[in-house]
């Protein structure tokens, strides 16, 4: 397999260091639902591990979720994300860390994203935390000021290699003129004190305290994974902050390279913006759920473009992938239940195929590209079998397919008519029986008629 690194920005030959894959993933700080891009993110590294698996690597993956220490900028400014929830939503950090931990995996359920060999809690974390750091300032990388110890970005020689800062090319920014005790503005904290009123602080060399955002991960990386390891992931907001100074508290405290491939996905923006929450547009798994839409409708959105590409979401793209894996279905289960074969050799070309494309990078919209084509083929068993092992990366559940789909997703019916039924059976499973009337309405203003059957529904003309 070839992946894109971001360390050297060129695709190169993966060889693991052992006969298992070690990999670790910066998982979801847990003070809010995950939005659509993050879970990107996951359904990314979700492909990443099935690509591996299908490859025939075994994984050993570390997923963490950051419970404590994130603070609202990712510098060392504002308050704890967790202590900031917790006193807004009157609920302790821990049931605020349990709660929001709950709907994060529950969502990854509902996208078939895989979990992750070893989950990592930051809180359970603390002692190896402080032990990374008492080790780090007496290699002389660390220093204390009034409120943290610190890392001190001019005695690594390295810093800035993955994102290609350069340090003395940036001016004393405005986070130097917040913390003047800092020495260099990229300086970041390893470990900061609380006074008596932070609900999250442990007992430290330095007195009460929590740890910073960046040390967890090199901590727990190196607890489970070793010194050295195989695959880091993340969004490409990571690149510049968090995973600079992972990799600078790492190779500091080693002295060696400590993680091999560095994997970044792109972003996922809304109307070709930002998501933010202040713009409405931050939307959820179940938001989408809410609006008619299956989270795998989501998912077979996010296959649709490469992982270092930046995906623009829309709910008219999302109503062409929902169209789109009704339409999949429909072709999976003309496969299924035929009694058809084809010919060996093009089983083998179509397999190839897919191991090429999966192989060159993670190649998901040239793998789901074959996919069609190789459906477009006369009915046959053979080419089921073969769908469902694209599927062991796709996770669409193509095994799932049952008869009643052709129903819902009859040719003869103009799309947009099909979508408007959709959402009505949707709105009705969700017992919101006012849209489901409109719909059905805005249905037979077309021309059409929806019934009502066991499996779902069929349209009819008028
Ligand atoms: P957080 O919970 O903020 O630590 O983020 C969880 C993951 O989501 C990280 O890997 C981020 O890089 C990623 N992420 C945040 N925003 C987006 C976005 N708009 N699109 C894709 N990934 C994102
Ligand atoms: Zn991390």
């Amino acid at each position: 397999m070839k992946f894109y690194n971001t360390l050297s920005r060129k695709k190169e030959l993966f060889e693991p260091i052992g006969k298992v894959v070690t990999m670790y993933a910066c998982g979801p700080t847990v003070y809010n639902y995950a939005h659509i891009g993050n879970m990107r993110t996951y359904v990314f590294l979700d492909l990443l591990r099935r690509g591996l698996k299908l490859n025939g690597f075994k994984l050993k993956g570390v997923l963490n979720i950051t419970d404590v220490g994130h603070l609202l900028s990712d510098g060392d400014e504002g308050e704890d994300k967790m202590v900031k929830a917790s006193r807004e939503r009157k609920m302790t950090p821990w049931e605020i860390a349990k709660y929001f931990t709950g709907v994060f995996f529950s969502d990854c359920e509902k996208l078939n994203i895989g979990k992750s060999e070893i989950i990592a809690l930051a809180t359970d974390h603390i002692q190896e935390m402080i032990d990374y750091v008492v080790t780090l300032e007496k290699k002389g990388y660390a220093y204390e000021t009034d409120d943290g110890i610190y890392f001190d970005v001019s005695k690594f020689e390295n810093y800035g290699k993955l994102s290609r800062i350069k340090l003395d090319e940036q001016q004393a920014g405005k986070r130097v003129k917040i913390n003047t005790q800092k020495r260099n503005p990229y300086d970041f904290a390893l470990w900061k004190k609380a006074d008596a009123n932070h609900i999250m602080q442990w007992e430290s060399p330095w007195g009460m305290g929590y740890p910073g955002w960046h040390i967890e991960c090199s901590a727990m990386a190196k607890k489970y994974l070793g010194v050295t390891f195989d695959i880091h992931s993340g969004g490409v907001d990571h690149i510049p902050i968090h995973h600079e100074n992972e990799i600078a508290q790492s190779e500091a405290l080693e002295g060696k390279k400590t993680v091999n491939y560095w994997l970044h996905g792109e972003f996922m923006l809304v109307d070709s913006g930002k998501m933010s929450k202040s713009l409405g547009n931050t939307y959820t798994i179940s938001d989408l759920e809410q609006k008619g839409y299956s989270p795998l409708d989501f998912r077979y959105f996010c296959l649709n473009a490469h992982y270092r590409k930046p995906l623009n979401f829309t709910f008219d793209g999302l109503d062409g992938a929902k169209i789109s894996l009704a339409r999949l279905y429909s072709a999976i289960e003309k496969h299924k239940f035929s009694s058809g074969h084809t010919d060996p050799l093009i089983i083998e070309e179509y397999r190839k195929k897919l191991i090429n494309a999966i192989s060159d990078d993670l190649n998901i919209p040239l793998a789901l590209g074959h996919l069609w084509t190789l459906l477009k083929n006369e009915p046959s068993v053979d080419i089921y079998a073969l769908a469902l092992e694209y599927d062991k990366v796709l996770g669409l559940s193509l095994d799932k397919v049952e008869k009643s789909v052709e129903e819902k997703t009859n040719i003869d019916i103009p799309e947009n008519v099909v979508v408007l039924a959709q959402k009505r059976l949707d709105a009705k499973k969700s017992k919101d029986f006012a849209s489901a009337d409109s719909l059905r309405n805005e249905i037979t203003t077309l021309g059409y008629v929806v019934v009502d059957t066991k499996e779902g529904f069929e349209i009819k003309k008028i």
